[in-house]
């Protein structure tokens, strides 16, 4: 299962981003989206929220 970013709780911060190690996490305008192909689930990326976006 990929993580998902909730784009409404989302402020574009790049933290998640930052610490992907398979670089999942892109730009998508001003929010931040998961490609599903390249998550592998680790989980580095859902600590780094201060929003808690992703889950
Ligand atoms: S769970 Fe891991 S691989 Fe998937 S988006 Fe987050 S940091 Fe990247
Ligand atoms: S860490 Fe959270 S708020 Fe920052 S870009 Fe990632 S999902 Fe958005």
């Amino acid at each position: 299962m990929a993580k998902k970013i909730d784009s409404e709780l989302c402020v574009g911060c790049g933290a998640c981003a930052a610490v992907c190690p398979t670089e999942a996490i892109v730009l998508d305008g001003p929010k931040y989206k998961v490609d599903e192909d390249k998550c592998i689930d680790c989980g580095s990326c859902e600590g780094q929220c201060a929003v808690n976006a992703i889950s």
